[in-house]
């Protein structure tokens, strides 16, 4: 289940979206249908994780403010049901914040799931966009603008 722990109006509307979309057929269809780079799993694979992570963990959507950062969002292992969306970047479409969103449930998923690894390198390498966490994050933007 998602809890949401912000009162940011932009925040929840996405968290909300969100809730949605990991209840959608098409999300998991997406996912298993595609091919990822810095992974050993499939996306049939990955598809099965994030249902069986999510059918038993809490996922937490707050809010904190980083203004002197560029980040969009957090994943912290030591907050491990709990995904942060920096509240000044903001400035952008409800499917990036929601793509967000996903981005760091993947990592949550993948902190979660002993026996794989699927997330991807801190800098950005010219496959770092094929990866589960950003790849992702994009077939959620899409069904968000397409269909929400
Ligand atoms: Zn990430």
């Amino acid at each position: 289940m998602i809890c949401i722990k912000t009162k940011n109006k932009k925040i929840v509307a996405a968290a909300k979206d969100v809730a949605f979309l990991l209840e959608d057929r098409r999300f998991y269809e997406a996912i298993s249908l595609t091919v990822f780079e810095g992974t050993t799993s499939t996306g049939d694979d990955i598809a099965l994780y994030l249902q069986r992570v999510l059918a038993l963990e809490d996922v937490i959507v707050y809010g904190y403010c980083k203004w002197w950062a560029n980040e969009l969002a957090v994943y912290k292992s030591s907050k491990p049901n709990s995904v942060g969306i920096n509240k000044c970047r903001l400035k952008r479409s409800h499917a990036s914040i929601c793509g967000s969103i996903v981005h760091e449930i993947i990592h949550l998923v993948d902190r979660f799931i002993e026996d794989a690894e699927f997330g991807h390198p801190k800098k950005h390498t010219h496959n770092r966009d094929k990866t589960a966490p950003y790849r992702i994050g994009k077939i959620a933007m899409y069904l968000i603008n397409e269909y929400y």
